[in-house]
């Protein structure tokens, strides 16, 4: 069976974390993998994440199975962490939510959802998004096509013609959004722009996939879900992924959720149990440890606060590098004006590198950002931001 077989080329952001790994530059920067880091260049465990661990660690009962759509308790948490406390959608019957590994596992249910309910329906993803898009939707055999979101003569979002495009979608077919932090851009929508996207989607009878990944890196819990609350007031139908690695630090925990929203709940009661149906076919039900974490942290008002400082800090730390890094980029007198890095959102930067300046990084200073200019801002701290930007002054000579 295997003699034949041929290798496939590996993930190429994979392949850069193996040369980080193995460069022996005791000055390298990593700015490729995209995972949160402190200023010690670590990715944390949350003290509040360690806490609710030792209360589970005392209190848990079992290690049965917890069932397809997993932790009942989950889902009401994760809809008013989204919606709001009070949003009239919560408890009406026409949402509906299943726990899942990781965003990632959200976003193939998802898309073995489309593909077992409408196999026609296509689904459109941002020029550029993150490339696990493709790869996840082909595995669950539905088409993608791309919709333009990248300026890259402004670094801005290609908004009228991200417009034009939708109005040029077939009813029925489905829309990605990334809900705040572009990954790999770091450019979101304004408030004005998220309005006339979500127009645009109602109008045209597109359903709205919201992939929620980073909720609270950008401006704020609020604030980073104000596209999301307007397209679901719009939509009568939206899908909506959560993955809750980024603002739990919880990576391998693989915590994620998918939610239904429906125009009947009818509807959303038929549609769940396809749901239900695709998780048992995938992997039958998923992980309960990190859901169990969550739940204790939203469920627990002092808990939550901490979370909430903690993930401030996370963000305010993010957001810090952003300017430290314009500033000082400033400061050397560098000939091009990266003042727009400290505009985007989140931990991604497309930071107008070339290919050929990303690999000067590389081989000259042992910096690895990904070859389309994307650089992880959390990668930068107060011990690499001078040499980071010196060695970016130089590439662009
Ligand atoms: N969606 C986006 C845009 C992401 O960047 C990521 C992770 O990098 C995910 C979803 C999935 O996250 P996970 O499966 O780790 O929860």
């Amino acid at each position: 069976m295997f003699e034949q077989v041929k290798a496939i080329p590996g993930d190429a952001l994979l392949a850069l974390m193996v040369a980080f790994k193995n460069d022996p530059n005791p000055n390298k920067i990593d700015l490729g993998v995209g995972v949160y880091k402190d200023d010690t260049g670590n990715t944390p465990i949350l003290k509040v994440v360690k806490q609710a661990e030792s209360y589970l660690l005392a209190h848990e009962l079992s290690k049965g199975y917890i069932g397809a759509t997993g932790s009942p308790e989950l889902a009401p948490l994760l809809q008013k962490l989204m919606l709001g406390e009070n949003h009239p959608l919560i408890g009406s019957g026409r949402i509906a939510t299943a726990q899942t590994p990781g965003g990632t596992g959200a976003l193939r249910v998802a898309g073995d959802l489309i593909n077992a309910v409408k196999p026609e329906a296509k689904i459109w993803v941002s020029d550029p998004t993150w490339s696990n898009h493709f790869h996840v939707f082909a595995g669950s055999g539905v088409e993608v096509r791309t919709y333009p979101y990248y300026d890259a003569q402004r670094n801005a979002l290609a908004i009228d013609q991200m417009l034009a495009c939708i109005t040029q979608m077939t009813a029925g077919d489905v829309i990605l959004l990334h809900a705040s932090c572009h990954n790999p851009t770091g450019i979101d929508p304004s408030f004005s722009q998220w309005q006339q996207i979500s127009k645009a989607v109602a109008e045209r009878g597109v359903v709205p996939l919201i992939d929620c990944a980073y909720q609270g890196f950008g401006e704020g819990l609020e604030e980073d879900v104000q596209g999301l609350r307007l397209l679901v007031e719009q939509c009568p139908e939206a899908l909506i992924t959560t993955s809750c690695s980024k603002n739990f630090g919880l990576y391998n925990e693989r915590v994620g959720a998918l939610s239904v929203i429906t125009e009947t709940s009818e509807a959303n009661q038929k549609t769940m149990s396809q749901v239900a149906n695709c998780i048992r076919a995938n992997y039958s039900n998923p992980p309960a440890h990190g859901a169990a974490i969550v739940c204790t942290i939203l469920s627990d008002n002092t808990l939550r606060q901490q979370w909430e400082a903690e993930l401030a800090e996370m963000r305010d730390r993010i957001r810090l590098m952003r300017t430290t890094l314009v500033k000082h980029l400033k400061e050397i007198n560098c000939s091009r004006d990266f003042s727009f890095i400290a505009e985007q959102k989140g931990m991604f930067s497309y930071s107008g590198l070339s290919k050929e300046e990303v690999l000067f990084l590389r081989e000259q200073h042992g910096i690895y950002a990904v070859d389309t200019g994307r650089i992880n801002v959390a990668g930068i701290n107060a011990n690499n931001i001078e040499r980071l930007g010196f060695a970016i002054n130089q590439a662009i000579q």
